[in-house]
């Protein structure tokens, strides 16, 4: 299997599962690639971890705390679900002294600044909204590292693209 095959395999994957489960319970031979497909996801090595931190913030020592809880959940979940190829990826929730997340291919590390997660709280009505978005956000920077570590194939817009993966994994 050629790795550009396998590229443009896990991205029909990745973007499409949703989709091709849903139309495919009646077609066996769609049953069929999906399951090839499993099985060439099983082939991917897992040479790295997610190294998820929330650092100090000015915003008060709570905000911490809160996020100490949410990175070890991370930590935890990123881990056994998603295999890293190249190595670790790092997660850091920091003040950021803007109003920003973004992904780093340089270093393979997300930041999510703690200034978006209290533009959300003060912008939406309840907490609960306020954390969805900003999880969307972090889903969809998620999606850029993993495009950046699997080395996927962006077959249109890339930010486009992303947000399609963090609609789909943020269901997982
Ligand atoms: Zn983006």
């Amino acid at each position: 299997m050629t790795n550009r095959f396998f590229r443009i395999i896990m991205t029909i994957l990745i973007v499409f599962i949703g989709f091709i489960t849903t139309v495919a319970t009646e077609d066996s031979d769609i049953e069929q690639m999906i399951s090839d497909l499993a099985d060439e996801i099983e082939t991917v090595e897992d040479n790295g971890d997610f190294i998820v931190e929330a650092k100090s913030s000015r915003y008060g020592t709570d905000v911490k705390k809160s996020f100490d809880g949410l990175a070890s959940q991370i930590s935890t979940d990123f881990n056994n679900q998603f295999k890293l190829p190249k190595g670790n990826v790092f997660i850091s929730f920091e003040d950021c002294g803007t109003v920003n997340a973004f992904y780093d291919p340089q270093n393979a590390k997300i930041i999510m600044c703690y200034e978006l997660f209290q533009t959300f709280f003060e912008f939406y009505s309840t907490p609960e909204d306020a954390v969805k978005a900003f999880f969307f956000v972090f889903y969809h920077e998620l999606g850029h590292a993993l495009v950046d570590q699997w080395d996927l194939p962006v077959l249109g817009k890339e930010e486009d693209d992303v947000d399609g993966m963090a609609t789909r994994l943020i269901k997982i």
